[in-house]
């Protein structure tokens, strides 16, 4: 099961259970489509993987299963995702 973590690692911006924007990684790094497309560009910062969206949980299931309230100081180890990126950036994500 997903955590729904609640904001981006890289900004900070609040990312509901149901938002449009969520992108993670296969770790569930968790970040707004602006910075996983703009700033990390494909690249997640702490594993090097690709981001896919974030499926939305029904209403009903979060009643269930709520999402995380556990907020993280938004942070982007650059020199990691510096050398993530010198060596994946141009490999597609299935053959990371
Ligand atoms: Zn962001
Ligand atoms: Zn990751």
């Amino acid at each position: 099961m997903l955590e729904l973590r609640p904001a981006c690692e890289a900004c900070g911006k609040d990312l509901p259970p149901n938002a449009p924007d969520a992108m993670i990684c296969t770790y569930e790094c968790t970040f707004c489509e602006h910075c996983a497309r703009n700033v990390l560009r494909n690249v997640c910062p702490n594993c090097g993987g690709n981001f896919e969206r974030r499926p939305v949980r029904p209403r009903a299931m979060l009643a269930k299963n709520p999402a995380s309230q556990e907020r993280r100081d938004p942070h982007v180890d650059e020199a990691a995702h510096a050398a993530y990126f010198t060596r994946y950036s141009s490999t597609p994500p299935g053959e990371r």
